[in-house]
């Protein structure tokens, strides 16, 4: 089973972002798009979303495929079954966090989503705040609601962009060891955004080196950071930290 991502996306004036990744992918294989600022991370995990539709491209996930513009396939994001955390967690400011995470559950009975609800606020160590608004949560608890939105509806594949980022150190040195653990107990394959080194080598099992909207490097983060391609790759992986 691989996913392989082959897409090229033009904003006119503004970028051209070209990806080519593919990979062997386990119930829960983690892969990093790293890379600084503007490299074009975000622009590939929205078009894994469906959220962005590159003008050329194929994406595939284990046996199905999620784009083939040649062919003209074009797979629906809900049809994707994916997860997605933005980076600025865009939780719904006027629902409960029970009404967050049960936001994408409507296919369900009421009494399975109250189950699930509850099922996933336990998980993530919710409980007690299903009837808060995200406002009065602390950023960590935040993270973890949006993480428990995501998912909540059982995806089959996880998209997180930049999920610690909006943290503070201690904290987000804290949750990274949570967030390992987590996505192994999960067993949901993800694709997650950071420029950061030491989320990228605590959390990847696979990682994409990437600038100015190009893939130049991909190999296991230990390998990218110790053994950088070229020049190009050696300035990301140096630059950082
Ligand atoms: P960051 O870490 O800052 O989020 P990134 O690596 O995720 O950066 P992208 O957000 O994918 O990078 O952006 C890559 C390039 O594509 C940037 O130059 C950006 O200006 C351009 N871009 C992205 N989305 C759009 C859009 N909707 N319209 C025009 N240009 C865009």
């Amino acid at each position: 089973a691989e996913i392989a991502i082959d897409i090229h996306k033009t904003f006119p004036g503004r970028a051209t972002i070209r990806a080519r990744i593919r990979y062997p992918v386990e119930a829960s294989t983690v892969l990093i798009l790293f890379g600084p600022s503007g490299s074009g991370k975000t622009t590939v995990l929205r078009s894994v979303a469906g959220l962005e539709c590159p003008e050329q491209g194929t994406i595939r996930f284990i046996s199905r495929t999620w784009l083939d513009t040649a062919a003209g396939v074009n797979i629906s994001p809900q049809d994707r079954r994916i997860g997605y955390m933005a980076q600025e967690y865009a939780l719904f400011p006027t629902y409960t966090v029970a009404g967050n995470i049960a936001y994408g559950l409507g296919h369900l009975s009421v009494s399975d989503r109250k189950r699930r609800v509850s099922e996933v606020l336990e998980l993530f160590q919710l409980g007690g705040l299903e009837s808060v608004k995200p406002r009065e949560l602390s950023g960590g608890q935040q993270q973890r609601v949006a993480l428990a939105r995501a998912v909540a509806p059982r995806p089959q594949l996880l998209l997180l962009d930049e999920p610690l980022s909006a943290l503070d150190a201690p904290t987000r040195i804290r949750l990274r060891g949570e967030l390992r653990s987590l996505l192994k107990q999960l067993a949901l394959p993800s694709i997650i955004v950071t420029h950061d080194r030491e989320e990228a080598l605590a959390l990847g099992d696979v990682m994409a080196a990437m600038s100015d909207g190009a893939v130049l490097q991909v190999g296991t983060p230990q390998d990218v950071f110790s053994r950088p391609a070229n020049a190009e790759v050696a300035k990301i992986v140096g630059v950082e930290t």
